[in-house]
């Protein structure tokens, strides 16, 4: 199927970009010996999970559902964490995951009978305190009052028996530099409990297929961890396995004219890429520039009925007609997982664009995917 033929609004996976990212992460594997695994919130389109899995280590899971999801899918490492789990969901955690990491010794010692008997490695999340990412104190993990990871005062050395491994996860969208600075912060507060473990993880936020990341830098800084500690370690990004390599296809469906001129799209921010709204930011768009750059500005909205459902400025060589296509750059992550029906939108499409160009229809959805969710 030729790109044009696809219905929009619809995401679509960059096959080939996927490849060079999961490419790079698979050399990271075999000169480190690392694992890496695929952060399922970031990215859950298991119909390329096939292809993930021929580079990466396994999958990790925030849930019971994504971890279900891993095992069927995936089938190669399957690990989980949340800051809380109950009894029947942890009972089937144990029977389809490998690892398992905690957020408190409370939830370890409640669960300690179960895992116990388990063919489980597991894990307690600390938090290092060590905060590196400046205005997203959504997505710190180490801010103050933090509920994610242990912290040193609350750190229970008697209660690690058993315990295989130690986790902690700080970063978004970070360079090799910040993880350093974290790992530093770390090994001060919890290194001594290292040299007993068998795994460390350190979680996401890596963004590795960024193209300035120093990527040697966190291949010395992995290989130092497992000379100095003799663990395994693990890598869990989201991002980085698809970064790029997705985009959201749309059509502009009317302008209205209010002082500037607004562009209406079959797709929405609120709906179908949150995180414009929620970070925010403004996702990169094919052939435009910023707002003034080029002679034609627009500002893109959806139909929704959200005043705010604004997804940003830009401006074009050319004038924008009624019909046209316009293409969301970046939009595999974050994207299909966060996105919704309010004010029963429809749900974009899901096809997948092959590095020759054609393009295949993964999944379509319809009017039963929106009522079913609702009563
Ligand atoms: C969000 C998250 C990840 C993945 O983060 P990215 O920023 O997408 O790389 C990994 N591990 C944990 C525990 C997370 O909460």
């Amino acid at each position: 199927m030729r790109r044009l033929d696809l219905p929009t609004p619809c995401y679509i996976i960059d096959e080939a970009k996927l490849r060079s990212n999961l490419e790079l992460l698979h050399d990271i594997e075999q000169e480190t010996g690392a694992h890496i695994l695929l952060a399922q919130k970031a990215f859950s389109c298991f119909a390329v999970y096939p292809l993930i899995a021929q580079y990466l280590s396994g999958v990790t899971a925030s849930g019971l559902f994504e971890a279900k999801l891993g095992a069927e899918e995936f089938r190669k490492e399957n690990h989980v964490f949340s800051p809380a789990y109950d009894p029947e969901e942890f009972a089937e955690l144990c029977r389809i995951c490998d690892h398992i990491s905690f957020n408190s010794f409370n939830q370890l010692e409640l669960y300690r009978p179960v895992w116990e008997q388990a063919a489980v490695s597991v894990g307690i999340r600390v938090n290092p305190e060590c905060s590196t990412q400046g205005d997203h104190a959504i997505y710190d993990p180490c801010a103050k009052g933090s509920r994610l990871g242990v912290t040193k005062a609350n750190f229970h050395p008697e209660l690690l028996n058993g315990v295989d491994g130690l986790h902690f996860h700080t970063l978004c969208e970070q360079n090799a530099d910040d993880l350093i600075t974290t790992f530093a912060a770390f090994e001060e507060k919890f290194g001594e409990y290292l040299k007993q473990m068998k795994w460390l993880n350190l979680g996401g936020g890596h963004h590795i297929t960024r193209e300035d990341y120093d990527v040697s830098a966190l291949k010395q800084l992995i290989l130092r961890i497992r000379e100095t500690y003799g663990v395994e370690v693990y890598l869990e990004p989201g991002e980085a396995i698809a970064l790029n390599a997705g985009w959201l296809d749309t059509t502009v469906m009317d302008i209205v004219e209010n002082d500037i001129k607004i562009l209406i799209l079959d797709a929405s921010a609120a709906c179908h890429m949150p995180d414009v709204l929620e970070m925010p930011y403004r996702p990169p768009l094919t052939d435009a520039g910023e707002w003034g750059e080029k002679a034609y500005p627009y500002r893109l909205s959806a139909r929704t009925c959200l005043a705010g459902d604004i997804i940003g400025d830009y401006s074009f060589d050319r004038e924008i007609k009624i019909g046209d296509r316009l293409i969301f750059c970046d939009m595999a992550i974050y994207s299909m997982v966060k996105n919704n029906t309010f004010n029963g939108m429809p749900l974009p499409a899901i096809a997948l664009q092959r590095p020759d160009g054609s393009c295949e229809m993964i999944r379509q959805f319809d009017y039963q995917d929106f009522k079913r969710r609702l009563s």
